[in-house]
């Protein structure tokens, strides 16, 4: 049952869409300490990710960003998956957006050496395949800061 969760998703999230979400996430995390988005919305075309924040992003520190996820696209990272057991996972990684589905070996995405995290998505095999990223906007409401991107090879 393990192995039908990822075939399943394939057909829902692109690849390259979300494999760029698990960069803005560990580019957010090292540049403003936000943790991971607590919800993600994955479109082929465009695609939305929101953070628990405190404030709105300046244009430089978008600019930055953007400059950060396109750096690790360019650099053409291998994305690599291994299994551990659930307990093991819990000590390491935060599992709240696992469904419970995922069951008792959970999935740990590597991209490179710059990001890893327990996801059952679908990914790109290197992040040279995502192509150029950009945001279209930011902003921020009450606590949440959303962020919308796009893709060159998504048509955006
Ligand atoms: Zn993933």
């Amino acid at each position: 049952m393990v192995n039908s969760m990822p075939e399943l998703l394939e057909k829902q999230f692109d690849p390259r869409m979300h494999s760029t979400e698990h960069l803005v996430n560990q580019t957010m995390i090292r540049m403003f300490r936000s943790g991971r988005c607590f919800s993600a919305h994955i479109e082929r075309k465009k695609s939305k990710l929101d953070y628990h924040f405190d404030r709105s992003l300046a244009q430089e520190e978008v600019d930055e960003m953007v400059k950060r996820v396109n750096d690790i696209i360019e650099a053409d990272l291998p994305v690599t998956e291994e299994f551990v057991t659930r307990d093991e996972a819990e000590r390491n990684y935060n599992l709240e957006r696992l469904p419970g589905e995922a069951g008792d070996r959970i999935r740990i995405v590597r991209i490179g050496d710059y990001d890893v995290c327990p996801c059952i998505g679908p990914h790109v095999k290197s992040t040279g395949e995502i192509g150029a990223f950009r945001v279209v906007s930011t902003s921020f409401e009450k606590g949440v800061l959303r962020i919308r991107y796009k893709l060159a090879k998504n048509g955006g």
